[in-house]
C-alpha cells in the first residue's frame, strides 16, 4: 500500500503524530520555574504542570544536575543488575511511608496495573486464588492500558477496544453501603484515588477512607491507593492518605515522582508484597539509573523541612483567591474544590471554553470530569506567581460571554 502524498503544512500539529489528543497549537522551547516560553516568545504561567508532573516547575537546577551527572556515567543497565540509585530511592520511600517494598516502573498506568497484580498475587499465595475481583469507583482514572481502563470502567475510554478485562466492580464514589454489599467471596481488594483527579478533583472524605480501611480489615481485603496524581506532596502531605491517618497495603505512584522524567512505582507492605517473588513481575526500563537519579533529587526537595507545609499554605491561599472569583463570577463558577495544590473550579460554562480563555491569558490549566477546571501549579510556585494565577483566571472568567 503506497502512502498518500501529504499536503505541505504551514502550521498546526503534525499529522505524523497519531491524533489521540486535541492539542493547543503551541510549542514550548524553554521553561523557567513556573513559566514556559513558547517558540513565538510568549511567556505562559504553567498551572498544567505537565498534568501534575512538574512538581518542582521547569529547569530546576538540582534536577538538571542530577540528570546530567548521571547521564555522564551510565544511563541504563536493566534490572538484571543492581542499580544504586534505585536502591537508594526505594529505601527512602520505605523510610518515609507505610511501605516495606518498592517496585519501579515508568508510568501511572503501569503502577496501577502492577498494584492490581500485587493485590491478586497476595490473595493467591495466602491460599485464596479465587479472590481476584477489585472494587473500584465510578469517575476514577487509573490510566489507559486495558486493565487500567477496565478498573476505572469509563465507557467512553473503553469503547471500541474489545471486551474489558474481567474482575472489576464499579461503585458510586461515597456509597459505603454499596461497597459493603459488593464485597463477596471472590473480592481481593478495594482500589481508590484519595482525590479523583481526572474525575473532577473529587476529594474522598477522610471518614470514608477510614471506613474503607476498616472494611478491608474486616473482610481480609487489600486497600490499594492510586496516588499517581495526589502523591509526592501535591495535596500538602507526601501522600494524600496521610490526611486520613490511614495506611494502604499497596499504593501506585508516578507523575510527580520524577518531576518530569518518566518513572512510576508500586509501594507495598511486606505482607502485601509476599507473592512478588523472582519472575512474577518485571520492567525493562523501570527504575533505571537516569529515572532514579532524578527521583532522588525530587525527593530531596519535597522532604526539605517546611516544603509540604508550604504546599498546604499555598493551596489554601489559591483556594481563597479562587473563592473570591466564585463570588465575583457566580454565573461562571459553581464551586472551588481540592486539597493542597490539587485545585479545581467547578464551572457553569464548558470547562474547555475556560481552559481556552485561560490560555488566551497565557495561563495553562487542565480540564477534568464534572466540568471542572484543574489548576495545578508547580509545588514550589512563588506567592507572587500564585497571585498572578488568580489574576489571570479572573481575567479569563471576565472575558467569557455572559450568557446567564
Ligand atoms: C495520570 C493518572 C494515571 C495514569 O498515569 P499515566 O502515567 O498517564 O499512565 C493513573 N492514575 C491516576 C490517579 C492518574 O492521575
Amino acid at each position: 500500500m503506497s502512502k498518500p502524498v501529504q499536503a505541505k503544512r504551514s502550521s498546526g500539529p503534525s499529522p505524523a503524530v497519531m491524533t489521540t489528543y486535541g492539542r493547543q497549537d503551541v510549542v514550548f522551547e524553554k521553561g523557567e520555574g513556573s513559566w514556559l516560553v513558547s517558540t513565538a516568545g510568549d511567556r505562559y504561567l504553567d498551572c498544567a504542570s505537565g498534568v501534575a508532573v512538574n512538581a518542582l516547575g521547569h529547569a530546576h537546577p538540582k534536577l538538571i544536575a542530577a540528570l546530567t551527572e548521571q547521564a555522564a556515567k551510565v544511563w541504563h543497565t536493566s534490572n538484571l543488575y543492581r542499580i544504586s540509585g534505585q536502591e537508594r530511592l526505594a529505601e527512602r520511600l520505605v523510610e518515609t511511608t507505610f511501605a516495606d517494598k518498592v517496585f519501579f516502573c515508568n508510568s501511572g498506568a503501569e503502577a496501577c496495573e502492577g498494584a492490581i497484580k500485587v493485590a491478586r498475587r497476595c490473595q493467591f499465595v495466602n491460599g485464596h486464588p479465587e479472590r481476584v475481583r477489585i472494587i473500584t469507583f465510578k469517575g476514577s482514572f487509573h490510566g489507559r492500558t486495558l486493565a487500567a481502563l477496565a478498573a476505572a470502567g469509563n465507557e467512553k475510554y473503553l469503547e471500541g477496544f474489545g471486551p474489558p478485562a474481567e474482575g472489576f466492580d464499579h461503585i458510586e464514589l461515597g456509597d459505603l453501603a454499596a461497597v459493603e454489599k459488593a464485597i463477596g467471596p471472590t473480592t481481593a481488594a478495594i482500589m481508590i484515588e484519595p482525590v479523583q483527579g481526572e474525575g473532577g478533583v473529587r476529594t474522598v472524605p477522610v471518614e470514608h477512607l477510614r471506613a474503607l480501611r476498616a472494611l478491608c480489615d474486616k473482610h481480609g481485603l487489600l486497600l490499594v491507593l492510586d496516588e499517581v496524581q495526589t502523591g509526592m506532596g501535591r495535596t500538602g502531605k507526601l501522600f494524600a492518605h496521610e490526611w486520613a491517618d490511614i495506611e494502604p497495603d499497596v499504593m501506585a505512584v508516578a507523575k510527580g515522582l520524577g518531576g518530569g522524567f518518566p518513572i512510576g512505582a508500586i509501594l507495598a507492605t511486606e505482607a502485601a508484597a509476599k507473592g512478588m517473588t523472582p519472575g512474577t513481575h518485571g520492567s525493562t526500563f523501570g527504575g533505571n539509573p537516569l529515572a532514579t537519579a532524578v527521583g532522588n533529587a525530587v525527593l530531596d526537595a519535597v522532604l526539605e523541612p517546611g516544603f509540604l507545609e508550604a504546599v498546604a499554605q499555598k493551596g489554601l491561599a489559591l483556594r481563597q483567591g479562587l473563592a473570591r472569583l466564585k463570588d465575583q463570577f457566580p454565573h461562571a463558577v459553581e464551586e472551588v474544590r481540592g486539597q493542597g495544590l490539587l485545585t479545581g473550579l467547578k464551572l457553569k460554562p464548558p470547562a474547555g471554553d475556560v481552559v481556552k480563555a485561560c490560555f488566551d491569558e497565557k495561563l495553562l490549566t487542565v480540564s477534568a470530569g464534572e466540568n471542572v477546571l484543574r489548576v495545578l501549579p508547580p509545588l514550589n510556585i512563588s506567592d507572587e506567581d500564585l497571585r498572578e494565577v488568580v489574576n489571570r483566571v479572573s481575567r479569563a472568567l471576565a472575558s467569557l460571554p455572559k450568557s446567564t
